[in-house]
């Protein structure tokens, strides 16, 4: 039903919805992730092999430029690449791992509250609003606090600092 209503947004502003830039905005819809622009060729590829690599780019761009569909950087997890979802999601925050690269989708009031408290705030009107988190989800919390603990066993003993700090403190 989304895919349904951007194509009627895509004719309401003159785009014609070519056969290709259909299958990338179903594929951008459907799979629910964000994906990056060679992983949707890849995936369009597959629908239609006569696809290739500069028309999925330039379709990005024109949709990105319609505003059917967000570029997000996802605080630069994966270096300079940019991932893609339609804007008929309801507005969320990204949480993403950055050990792990595992993206989670914040929906919530919280959201809409910030937005209203900017707004009063500055008296400013939001048209757009991204909201990435950056941190460590708690499988890679435990795993980094395995390394950390393997990083100070393996550490040559810093006893005789400490002593030094204690003798300090006792003057
Ligand atoms: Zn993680
Ligand atoms: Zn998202």
């Amino acid at each position: 039903m989304a895919v349904d209503t951007i194509k009627g947004s895509l004719r309401e502003k003159g785009v014609r919805l070519t056969r290709q830039r259909g299958i990338l905005l179903e594929l951008i819809d459907k799979s629910g992730q964000h994906l990056d622009a060679e992983r949707l060729f890849q995936l369009a590829k597959e629908k239609d092999p006569k696809l290739n690599r500069v028309t999925v780019y330039r379709t990005l761009k024109l949709l990105k430029a319609g505003g059917l569909v967000d570029e997000l950087d996802l605080m630069h997890y994966g270096g300079d690449q940019h991932y893609y979802e339609t804007r008929m999601k309801q507005e969320h925050a990204h949480v993403i791992c950055l050990r792990c690269g595992k993206v989670e989708e914040f929906f919530g009031e919280p959201l809409h509250r910030l937005r209203r408290q900017i707004e009063t705030h500055f008296g400013f009107q939001i048209v757009l609003a991204r909201t990435e988190v950056g941190g460590y989800c708690s499988h890679c919390q435990a795993l980094r606090a395995r390394e950390m603990e393997q990083a100070a066993a393996a550490a040559p003993p810093s006893l005789p600092a400490t002593g030094r700090a204690r003798a300090k403190r006792a003057v």
